[in-house]
C-alpha cells in the first residue's frame, strides 16, 4: 500500500501571477498541466517574457505522457513555443485553445513538429495511469476547461481559471452539476484558481460589458476604438454585436488581433452574422460615427497598435478629436505606468478615453470569494491546494476553504518547486525541486542570467563610465592622460572637475605600477576598484566602469 503516492509539483504560478505549470507524477507517469509565460516586472530590464524553469522535467523526459492545456491565455500556453521543442510530447486541449496554440507555435516556427490533440469539453483521454476528463468552465475566453483527473489514489479536480457567470457571452457556464456529482462520489484533492480570492461577493457577468458597449456605440460622436487582449474572443464578439446594432462597421487593426480573429472566425468561435467586419481599405470616406476599430494595446505594450496611435506613429490610423477609446482589460500588475502614459497621450490628442476606473467596460474572468466557496462546497474535497496566485491570494483562498469546513491540516499552500506527496490518507510537503524564471530576451532563451539583469539595473540607475587607456606598444607605459567618457552618470559640464580629477587618479595609479608592461587584468581591476571608490565618495553612485586599453 505504501506505493499509493502521487506527487504534485508546481513549476510556476504558485506565489506569483503567471507562468502557470503544474506537474503530476505517479510511478512512471508524468502529466503537465499548462505551460504559461509571465510578463516581466519593471525591474527586469529588456526582458520580453519569463517562462518556467523545466530542468526537473528534462531529467525525466521519458516519463512525460503529455501536456494538458486548460485554456488559451498567455499565462497558460505562452511557454509552449519555447518548451515544446525541448519536451516533444503531445499537447491536449479544446479546439479554440489549439487554434491559439497553433498561432503561437507558427510565429516561432515550431508548429510542424507539434502533436496537438483536440478534446471536446466533456471528453476523456488516458495518459499512462491518469485518465483525464475536461469539464467546461466559464472564463474570459471561450472553450476553457477544468480537469477531472482519475488517478490510482483517487479523483483530482483542477479548476483551471474560472468564474461562475450564468449568462456568459460565448462558451458554456461552469458545469456545476458535474462537479456536484463528483462531490457526492468523493474527491480526494481540489486545485482551485485563487487569482481573485481577495474580492468579496461575486464577479459581475460579461453582460454588463455588453450593455456599456451598447451605450458607447449609440452615443459616441465619432469613431470608437476598442482595445483588449487578442485572446478575449468573447469581447471581440460583444464589439461586433454592439456595432451591428448601431450600424457601425468594425475594422480589426494589428497583426496579432487579426490573426486571432481570423482563426476564431474559421473555427466558429466568432460570428459576424450581419457582415460588419470590414477591410481597412473600405475605411475611406466612411462617416466617423459609423466606424469601430478593435486593436491590441490594452497593456500599453510599446509596439502595439494603440500605443503607436497614441504617439502618432501608426501608419493607418491617427487619433482624431472626438474619437472614443475604450480600454477593455484589467491592467496586468506592473503595466500601470505604461497604460497611464498611453491614456494621457490619447487625452492630449482630444480623444475621450473610457477605462475600468471610469466606466464598466471590462469584467475580469476569475471567481470572487463566494464563487470559490461554492466550488469548494460542491466538490467537497478531502485535500485542498489553492493555485494561480501570489502568496496572499493562496493564503486567503486557504482560509476560505477552512471557513467551509476543510481542515487546516488538509490544506496545503505550495510555492513553485515544492513537492506535495499525497496518499488516500495523508498529504505532506516532502521536498523541493529546481524551479524559477527563465528569461526570454528577443530571440535568446535562457542565456540572460541574473548577472545580466544586475548590470542592466546598474546601467539604468547609475550610468556608465568608459576609461580609455593608451599604452605604448613596446614599453607598456602609459601614453598621455587616460580619457574618460561617461553616459547617464553625472552632468559632464557641472562635474567636469570631478571627472578631471578621476583622470589624474587613473594616471597616477597606472604610473605607480608601470615600470613593467602591465598585465591587462591587473590594470582593469585596479582602475575599476579605484574609480568605484572615488566616484562613490564623490557622488554616492556606482556607475558601471569599463576600462579599455589601446596600444599605440
Ligand atoms: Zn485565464
Ligand atoms: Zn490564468
Amino acid at each position: 500500500m505504501t506505493k499509493l503516492r502521487l506527487k504534485l509539483i508546481p513549476l510556476g504560478g504558485l506565489g506569483e501571477i503567471g507562468k502557470n505549470m503544474m506537474v503530476m507524477e505517479y510511478e512512471d507517469d508524468i502529466i503537465i498541466i499548462d505551460a504559461g509565460l509571465m510578463f516581466p516586472e519593471e525591474e527586469m530590464l529588456g526582458i520580453d517574457l519569463v517562462i518556467p524553469d523545466i530542468n526537473y522535467l528534462l531529467e525525466k523526459r521519458e516519463k512525460i505522457r503529455g501536456i494538458i492545456i486548460t485554456h488559451g491565455h498567455e499565462d497558460h500556453v505562452g511557454a509552449l513555443p519555447y518548451l515544446l521543442p525541448q519536451l516533444d510530447v503531445p499537447v491536449y486541449s479544446t479546439k479554440l485553445t489549439q487554434g491559439l496554440i497553433s498561432v503561437k507555435l507558427k510565429e516561432r516556427k515550431a508548429l510542424s513538429e507539434a502533436k496537438l490533440m483536440v478534446i471536446p469539453p466533456g471528453g476523456q483521454f488516458t495518459l499512462g495511469k491518469f485518465r483525464v476528463e475536461f469539464f467546461p468552465v466559464c472564463h474570459s475566453i471561450p472553450d476553457a476547461v477544468g480537469l477531472i483527473i482519475y488517478t490510482p489514489i483517487g479523483i483530482i479536480v483542477h479548476s483551471g481559471d474560472f468564474k461562475l457567470d450564468y449568462t456568459p457571452v460565448s462558451g458554456k457556464p461552469t458545469d456545476l452539476s458535474r462537479l456536484a456529482q463528483l462531490g457526492a462520489q468523493g474527491v480526494l484533492l481540489l486545485l482551485s484558481d485563487s487569482t481573485y480570492a481577495e474580492l468579496l461577493g461575486y464577479t459581475p457577468s460579461e453582460r454588463v460589458v455588453g450593455e456599456t458597449l451598447d451605450h458607447i456605440m449609440a452615443d459616441a460622436p465619432g469613431r470608437v476604438i476598442v482595445t483588449t487582449f487578442s485572446s478575449l474572443v468573447s469581447r471581440i464578439q460583444q464589439v461586433i454585436d454592439s456595432a451591428a446594432k448601431h450600424q457601425r462597421r468594425v475594422f480589426i487593426v494589428g497583426r496579432s488581433m487579426s490573426d486571432t480573429a481570423r482563426m476564431a472566425l474559421e473555427l466558429g468561435y466568432l460570428n459576424d452574422p450581419d457582415g460588419v467586419l470590414a477591410r481597412l481599405d473600405e475605411l475611406k470616406g466612411m462617416p466617423r460615427n459609423k466606424v469601430v476599430f478593435i486593436t491590441t494595446g490594452s497593456q500599453g505594450e510599446p509596439t502595439s497598435a494603440l500605443v503607436r496611435m497614441a504617439n502618432r506613429d501608426h501608419r493607418q490610423v491617427h487619433i482624431l478629436r472626438g474619437d472614443t477609446i475604450v480600454i477593455s482589460a484589467t491592467p496586468i500588475p506592473g503595466n500601470e505606468g505604461l497604460i497611464n502614459r498611453t491614456v494621457d497621450n490619447l487625452f492630449k490628442q482630444g480623444a475621450q478615453v473610457l477605462y475600468g476606473k471610469v466606466a464598466p467596460v471590462h469584467v475580469h474572468g476569475h471567481g470572487s470569494q463566494e464563487e470559490l466557496k461554492l466550488l469548494l462546497n460542491l466538490v467537497k474535497p478531502k485535500f485542498f491546494v489553492p493555485i494561480h496566485g501570489e502568496y496572499r491570494h493562496l493564503s486567503l483562498h486557504a482560509k476560505l476553504a477552512q471557513s467551509v469546513g476543510i481542515p487546516e491540516d488538509n490544506t496545503f499552500i505550495l510555492e513553485d518547486g515544492d513537492i506535495l506527496e499525497i496518499s488516500p490518507q495523508w498529504g505532506k510537503i516532502t521536498g523541493k525541486v529546481t524551479s524559477g524564471n527563465v528569461y526570454v530576451d528577443g530571440l535568446s532563451v535562457g542565456d540572460i542570467g541574473s548577472v545580466v539583469l544586475r548590470n542592466r539595473r546598474m546601467l539604468s540607475r547609475d550610468g556608465i563610465v568608459v576609461v580609455i587607456i593608451a599604452v605604448n606598444k613596446q614599453t607598456g607605459k602609459l601614453v598621455g592622460r587616460p580619457d574618460i567618457v561617461s553616459r547617464g552618470f553625472v552632468d559632464t559640464r557641472e562635474s567636469r572637475d570631478m571627472l578631471d580629477e578621476s583622470r589624474d587618479l587613473v594616471a597616477r595609479i597606472l604610473d605607480h605600477s608601470g615600470d613593467r608592461p602591465a598585465e591587462w587584468s591587473f590594470v582593469n581591476t585596479k582602475v575599476r576598484d579605484t574609480l568605484n571608490k572615488f566616484y562613490y565618495e564623490q557622488t554616492k553612485r556606482r556607475p558601471m566602469i569599463l576600462p579599455f586599453m589601446v596600444t599605440v
